[in-house]
């Protein structure tokens, strides 16, 4: 018997799927078998130039819409999302390899972003003064850009499509997906089930590419904004490019997101919180911790507690209920990630768990690593590995820990283990990252609150989804009228002024 065939993975344009005319594809991998499963047309920019057409069109109804029947349709897709929340976990985990439960949390966390949406009467209240003037009242309201174009990660193919998407749509925008074209299902389920919840066709699109199709979508002049979500290098240049081609653009790129324990934490939960935040979806997330900074005299005994909990880590295919963490994304990724940890001593720091020889035969799995004595200046310190490798830094005081958190370039998330409320606070006031957690691992904020780094981990200045995310994807208009009773008006050059 031969391997099944490939399934032909393509776009979804207007309300339907399309194949595709380009006759470039990229193979899709089951990462858990290490086997190729299909293959991804990749958009050329004559398709993007249709696409992007198609979602004009839509866009001038849809903008034109009420805000009521716009959230009606996100009530629908809400229902529709919470229904299938385990085909869209399914379809996660067969092509990312993240485990059952971990998909089921990332579809979780989107649909807290069509909820949030599904306020946008509300949410687009403008404001009203009366009287500014004799007989003159002002009005300031929110419309639509037009066409957004939004730029996925591999690492979260439901959730971010989900931070952009509901906030774009809900406003009365039409939206591009350019999911990532290693993990492209899961985006034409999103689009079927938008279309089932009355997204009129058009409105959401999916076009799968590679930087090809991504380099169009920035050219293109009908594209008003760019969403991106990606790493460090690409972030930087989706940044430069949108904005000079004219675009609104938020870029959000890669991290290294340290846990500070301060002596006084529960050094059992601050064990079980560094595992959990280090290793789960196999450190494949933008706020994974991938340093812990031990304070003072806990760092023997929080490195010890760390090390016994990682024999107990079941590693094995996402959709195995027994496994605790899948495998990597890539072969290509897994071995890179493995470089890390076999360089690790060499470059100085002390392998205390080594997880660089696969656990399994078949796919791209790696086992947990815990490095400590780890330092600035190490490979293994300074690059984001985006993989399940923990590194243990020392410091002497808390404020040695922010100063060393301080320097790092990137500044998405942060954590501190503590139960003094006041060293909290002062953490919390000093540290120079976006997202801090007190006692929370991975503090990526509720849907009702807005996500965003600070240094090379976002380039440009508005956070995504949320009240931040939602005024990115529209444009203020102040409207200033007069409706005087009856006459009286004169011939009078000077600049406007109050009275
Ligand atoms: P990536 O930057 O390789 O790819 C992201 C997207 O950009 C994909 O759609 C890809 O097709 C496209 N792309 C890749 N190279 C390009 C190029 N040269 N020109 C134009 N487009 C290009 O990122 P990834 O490997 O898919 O995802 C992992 C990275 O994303 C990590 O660095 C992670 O930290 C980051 N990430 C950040 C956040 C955040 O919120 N800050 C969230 C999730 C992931």
């Amino acid at each position: 018997m031969g391997a099944p065939p490939l399934t032909r993975i393509g776009h979804w344009i207007s309300g339907r799927p399309t194949p595709g005319a380009s006759d470039r594809t990229a193979p899709v991998y089951d990462p858990a078998r290490g086997v190729q499963t299909g293959e991804v047309a990749l958009a050329s920019a004559a398709e993007i130039d249709h696409v992007v057409t198609v979602a004009a069109r839509a866009a001038s109804l849809w903008g034109a819409s009420s805000s009521s029947a716009r959230a009606t349709v996100m009530f629908r897709l809400r229902q529709l999302l919470d229904g299938h929340r385990d085909a869209l976990a399914a379809t996660v985990t067969a092509e990312h390899g993240k485990v059952r439960d971990d998909a089921l949390g990332e579809v979780a966390r989107g649909i807290e972003n069509v909820e949030f949406a599904c306020g946008v009467p509300h949410l687009l209240k403008g404001s009203v003064s009366t009287e500014v003037s004799s007989g003159v009242d002002v009005q300031t309201v929110l419309e639509p850009l037009g066409v957004i174009a939004g730029i996925t990660p591999f690492n979260f193919p439901v959730m971010v499509p989900l931070w952009m998407m509901a906030n774009a749509v809900a406003s009365g925008n039409a939206f591009v997906l350019k999911p990532s074209e290693k993990d492209p299902s899961a985006a034409l389920l999103l689009a079927e089930l938008a279309r089932e919840a009355g997204v009129p066709d058009g409105v959401f699109n999916v076009v799968q590419g590679d930087a090809e199709a991504v380099d169009a979508l920035l050219a293109h002049p009908t594209v008003a904004a760019v969403s991106f979500v990606g790493s460090t290098p690409v972030a930087r240049h989706i940044y430069e490019t949108g904005t000079a081609n004219g675009k609104r653009v938020q870029a959000l790129g890669g991290a290294k997101n340290h846990m500070v324990v301060l002596p006084d934490a529960d050094l059992e939960a601050a064990a079980d919180a560094a595992v959990n935040a280090a290793y789960g979806s196999a450190g494949e997330r933008c706020m994974a911790i991938s340093v812990v900074v031990a304070v003072g005299d806990i760092a023997d005994d929080l490195v010890e507690a760390i090390a016994a909990r990682l024999p107990d880590l079941v590693v094995g295919p996402g959709d195995d209920p027994t496994s605790m963490m899948g495998p990597l994304i890539t072969a290509q990724h897994r071995d890179k990630v493995r470089s890390y940890v076999v360089n690790a001593a060499e470059e100085g720091a002390r392998v205390v768990v080594d997880g660089s020889t696969p656990p399994r035969e078949e796919g791209f799995f790696l086992g947990p690593s815990l490095l400590d004595r780890v330092e600035p200046g190490m490979k293994v310190y300074d690059d984001e590995i985006f993989g399940p490798v923990l590194g243990v830094i020392r410091a002497a005081s808390l404020d040695e820990a922010v100063s060393v958190i301080n320097a790092t370039p990137y500044g998405n998330g942060v954590a501190l283990f503590t139960r003094d409320g006041a060293a909290a606070r002062h953490f919390a006031r000093t540290v120079h990252i976006g997202m801090v957690g007190i006692n929370v691992p991975i503090p990526v904020p509720v849907a009702s609150h807005s996500f965003g780094g600070w240094k090379d981990s976002i380039f440009g200045s508005s956070p995504i989804y949320g009240p931040e995310g939602l005024r990115f994807y529209t444009r203020q208009k102040v409207v200033t009228s007069r409706w005087p009773t009856s006459g009286g008006s004169t011939i009078d050059l000077g600049f406007p002024t109050n009275r």
